[in-house]
């Protein structure tokens, strides 16, 4: 996660992140932009969501994160989403947008998200804030969760990015944590994850198994989108 050192480090390691997510929300713009409208009302990658879903889903992330950079910034307590339901509704609503309003909608909730950013002081960044899941995180984190959501919701829209396209140090700093968090889950199988130059072990039950394949291919094995096994579930 996103390094607490020295006020240089912590502000050179959030430009970092803050790359991931303007990266990030380009390659998702790129697709939307190169898909007919409608192509919106087809499948993604992801079960059961068209890739409106995905869009709005996007979209609706971009606002809910927004929240909490306010509440970084005002102190004000303000949730990501009024309930799980209104989010879940919302995603729902926008996928039957006419694809023009959705598109626009994106590049306005990212945009917001940007200025959000940068309107935080140093300060505001080690406010204490909640995650949708409850979780409490420091301000700094939510470039991350957002960083996640926009590279791996680009390839999820079902257009030409692959995990290919994303860079090989979020695809790192993705799989250092989805591993972390696969290893305390309970009845998770062992598994070793071996790329050319790296090496993780996913702590779990069994001898371990052993995954082979080129970094994007371990990072989208590990986010549960491979059908090798032992097939993971999804995340995310
Ligand atoms: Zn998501």
């Amino acid at each position: 996660m996103i390094a607490t050192g020295t006020p240089g480090e912590a502000a050179h390691a959030r430009q970092i992140y803050v790359g991931w997510v303007t990266a990030g929300i380009e390659l998702c713009e790129h697709v939307v932009t190169s898909l007919s409208d409608a192509e919106f009302a087809e499948p993604s990658r992801l079960p059961g969501w068209t890739r409106g879903h995905v869009i709005a889903h996007i979209d609706g992330n971009a606002r809910g994160l927004g929240n909490l950079v306010t509440w970084a910034r005002t102190g004000i307590e303000t949730p990501m989403y009024s309930s799980m339901e209104q989010r879940d509704a919302d995603i729902e609503a926008g996928a039957l947008l006419p694809p023009q309003a959705l598109r626009a909608r994106l590049v306005q909730s990212s945009a917001q998200l940007a200025d959000g950013f940068n309107s935080l002081s140093e300060e505001d960044w080690s406010v204490q804030v909640r995650t949708a899941q409850g979780r409490m995180i420091a301000a700094r984190e939510v470039i991350w969760l957002r960083a996640r959501e926009v590279m791996i919701h680009a390839v999820d829209l079902g257009g030409d990015v692959t995990f290919e396209d994303l860079p090989d140090d979020f695809l790192i700093a993705l799989t250092d944590e989805l591993v972390a968090r696969r290893g305390t889950q309970r009845g998770h199988p062992a598994i070793a994850l071996q790329a050319p130059r790296h090496r993780w072990d996913i702590s779990g039950e069994g001898t371990p198994a052993v995954v082979n394949g080129t970094l994007p291919q371990i990072a989208a094995y590990v986010t549960g989108r491979s059908s090798r096994a032992p097939i993971l579930p999804g995340w995310l």
